[in-house]
């Protein structure tokens, strides 16, 4: 199966489609996680990267759709994926549909990520002093929430009209908590939830 993790910048989007994508028994590609890979290993791609990122702007969608499209090659994404961080755009969106219709797939489920401004705030900076992420300041991170009000929140609005089911999950709470609403969400709509 095919399914987004949507959410805004701190929403823990990430930790959450880690745990999930565990449990659905599908890899989770994140295309965060995979540019700052690009970024650590010094490739061409990562120096494009990486100012871009650091201003808490977004890298090109084709470049993004390349290394999406790549990933989805690779065969263990054959049953399914969790995405996080993609798509980012409403272009990305409408590649990504039409990536997916070639092989007779299409995204099953949108699991959207609900925090309140306030709480992302003080969650990013707080990851700041731990994960030192070099797009985590408090610079980054404002311009990172406009680019999602902008950019981002639209791809909700696309899949809502393409009648694709949106699971809104109340992303305020402990992990464990969170990590048990999304999968009772799952299970109700009918996914392949294996027992922890
Ligand atoms: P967060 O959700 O906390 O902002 P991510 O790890 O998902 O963190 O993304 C970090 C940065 O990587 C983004 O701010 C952006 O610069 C870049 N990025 C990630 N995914 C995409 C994408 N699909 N399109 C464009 N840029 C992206």
């Amino acid at each position: 199966m095919i399914a987004l993790m949507f959410g805004p910048p701190g929403s823990g989007k990430g930790t959450q489609a880690s745990r999930v994508a565990l449990r659905l028994g599908v890899p989770h590609v994140a295309t965060g996680d995979m540019l700052r890979s690009e970024v650590a290993r010094n490739t061409p791609l990562g120096h494009e990267a990486k100012p871009i990122m650091d201003a808490g702007g977004l890298v090109p969608d084709d470049l993004v759709v390349r290394m999406i499209e790549a990933r989805l090659n690779q065969a263990d994404a054959r049953g399914g994926v969790l995405l996080d961080g993609f798509p980012r755009t409403v272009p990305q969106a409408v590649t990504l549909d039409a990536m997916l219709e070639k092989r007779s797939e299409h995204v099953a489920e949108v699991i959207s990520l609900e925090v309140p401004a306030d709480e992302l705030k003080a969650r990013i900076l707080k990851r700041a002093t731990t994960e030192g992420r070099s797009d985590d300041t408090a610079v980054g991170l404002a311009q990172r929430l406009v680019v999602y009000r902008q950019e981002t929140e639209p791809v909700l609005e696309h899949y809502r009209d393409a009648g694709t089911r949106i699971e809104a999950i109340n992303g305020v709470g402990g992990i464990d908590a969170i990590t048990d609403r999304i999968l009772q969400a799952l299970r109700h709509n009918g996914a392949p939830v294996a027992s922890s």
